[in-house]
């Protein structure tokens, strides 16, 4: 069935707490394994079917024209009704974790949903609940702020993602015009943005305090599920970072000021260009790059053929830019379906390719586990599925000359390039939100000076040269994730630290790396993230021997690259 052929039928709430109660009943009572396990198979298949794609299935549609009055209503409804069901869910998963028969579900289902429960049960308290309404309150109003940007540039107003084609101009004057409008526009709304973070940092720390930690530290880390490293193991990954990778990050932008004959250390509106004659765009209307993507994927493999081809058969993306479409891209799943569904806004750069490898890698992961048992597992922790899309860009890098045409050189240059040069970015955003969490009383201005400080270390190949907000060094308050998400970052840093090694592997035997890409991803999320790594033959990114492996590798790689005749 295709996705626009599928009946919606709004969830019942009432309906559902009687469901929910007496099914929790039901599992309380249970006499036996067998018997608990029809009520807990009764419960998995009544939540993914009638209300989670119920509900994703309104989203999208919203999402896909934001004007429709119909499913809008339906996203106010589920926003407004949904939390009622939240008690129900909590009294599920404490009946749950407190069943006798919670060894034999560990036996047949694996152990990763109750240690997952566990500390998704210590991390809430009903005394949260007003501090959690107005986290959300201002992370709205966050969100709000940065869309409602309107940016003066050249003679006409454009939003934040419509200006980020012209930051990365290869015409010097248009490029930096660009990131100064921008600069100023958040330079303009500077104060506001300081006491939006200013507000969440001291909220989220009496919210740590609320549940007996020392900060907040330890409740995000909750959050984010974390539920295979820590703290500890985070600051060696840091320390491997900016021993082995900021230094070939550094060598990378060297070559590029040379490349380019700008001044090194770079401004922040010179080192995102990579070549004179511009980054590698994309050849081919979105249809073509869609059309590209199924050969891919069926000369990839027999198991992303199948993937590719029912996505495609079913209808379960939507990828076009149209007016009154919603902003952003993101895949998701519809259990009853079993399917995935991809949601994106082509916009004619290299982003379009990442829908078709990187999206489509989340995809592909879900549509393989889509019969897994209990759902919550089909996919891992946030980390563990990054690597599943991040890896999948580098399995696409034979086909660049389809996607890039004569780009292909300089993507697939600067595809590598990039990974490298994004973890000690990526990582910097994570170690200052240790200090700001740390330190809650800081004044804006002092967060400000850690992150100018943290900069130096982590990002030595920009110069701040006192240009409005990013040469300023306050560009961390663009980075959506440390007000909305807090600790998400460092997921992606160990994720792209999984990736390189598919990297070197795929150059060396494909069909070998594929392999053990299947070996990670078939497990779904049926093991915590260090042991999906350990089950496939990866390395650990907290192993330092991974970090100075991947980063050997690629600098090796990209000084004997041959860039000859590409300007
Ligand atoms: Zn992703």
């Amino acid at each position: 069935m295709k996705f626009s052929e599928i009946a919606y039928k709004r969830v019942d709430v009432e309906a559902a707490k009687t469901k929910i109660k007496a099914l929790t009943e039901q599992l309380e009572k249970a006499e036996s394994f067998a018997a608990a396990d029809k009520v807990f198979l009764e419960f998995e298949t009544f939540c993914d079917n009638e209300i989670s794609t119920m509900r994703t299935i309104a989203q999208i549609r919203r999402d896909i024209d934001t004007r429709d009055p119909f499913y809008d209503g339906e996203i106010s409804f589920y926003n407004q009704e949904m939390p009622k069901l939240r008690p129900l869910f909590k009294a599920w998963t404490d009946t749950l974790l407190k069943s006798p028969f919670r060894k034999e579900f560990e036996e047949k289902y694996g152990n990763v949903s109750f240690i997952n429960a566990e500390i998704s049960a210590r991390s809430f308290v009903p005394e949260l609940v007003e501090d959690l309404q107005k986290e959300n309150e201002l992370v709205t109003r966050y969100t709000k702020l940065i869309a409602s940007a309107e940016i003066p540039f050249n003679g006409e107003t454009y939003t934040l993602s419509q200006l980020s084609p012209f930051k990365l101009s290869p015409d010097d004057e248009t490029r930096r015009g660009a990131w100064l409008a921008e600069g100023e526009w958040y330079v303009s709304h500077q104060a506001e943005l300081d006491e939006i973070y200013d507000s969440l940092t001291k909220l989220r720390d009496s919210m740590g305090k609320k549940l007996g930690h020392k900060s907040y530290t330890p409740l995000g880390y909750d959050r984010m599920e974390r539920n295979c490293y820590t703290e500890k193991d985070v600051e060696g990954f840091r320390e491997g970072v900016r021993k082995y990778l900021v230094p070939v990050a550094t060598e990378i932008y060297k070559a590029q000021a040379k490349r380019l004959g700008f001044e090194y250390p770079l401004t922040f509106a010179d080192k995102d260009l990579a070549f004179r004659s511009g980054n590698p765009r994309p050849v081919g209307t979105p249809q073509d790059i869609l059309n590209m993507g199924t050969t891919f994927y069926s000369e990839l493999s027999a198991e992303t053929k199948e993937f590719w081809a029912h996505m495609r058969e079913h209808e379960m993306m939507d990828v076009e830019s149209r007016p009154g479409k919603s902003a952003g891209g993101y895949c998701t799943g519809l259990p009853l379906l079993k399917s995935p569904f991809i949601f994106a806004n082509f916009n004619g750069t290299a982003h379009d390719v990442e829908v078709i490898t990187h999206e489509a890698g989340h995809a592909f992961a879900s549509y393989v586990n889509r019969d897994r048992i209990p759902s919550d597992i089909q996919w891992p922790s946030l980390e563990g599925c990054e690597v599943h899309s991040m890896s999948m860009e580098f399995f696409a890098e034979p086909w660049a000359e389809g996607f890039f045409g004569d780009d292909a050189r300089k993507f697939r240059y600067t595809h590598l390039a990039s990974a490298i040069t994004f973890i000690p970015y990526g990582t910097l955003v994570d170690h200052f939100q240790h200090k700001v969490y740390e330190k809650p009383e800081m004044t804006p201005e002092e967060r400000h000076a850690v992150w100018q400080e943290l900069l130096k270390v982590y990002m030595p190949w920009v110069k701040l040269d006192g240009s409005p907000f990013y040469g300023e060094g306050k560009n961390w308050q663009r980075q959506s994730h440390i007000y909305k998400n807090p600790f998400y970052y460092i997921d992606y840093c160990l994720a792209q630290s999984v990736a390189l090694q598919f990297w070197a592997r795929i150059r060396e035997d494909r069909n070998a790396a594929f392999e053990t890409y299947m070996a990670y991803t078939r497990l779904g999320g049926s093991r915590v993230f260090t042991d999906l790594l350990k089950a496939a033959g990866l390395k650990n990114p907290f192993d330092p021997e991974c970090l100075k492996q991947v980063s050997e590798e690629a600098a090796a790689f990209l000084a004997e690259y041959d860039l000859s005749g590409i300007e």
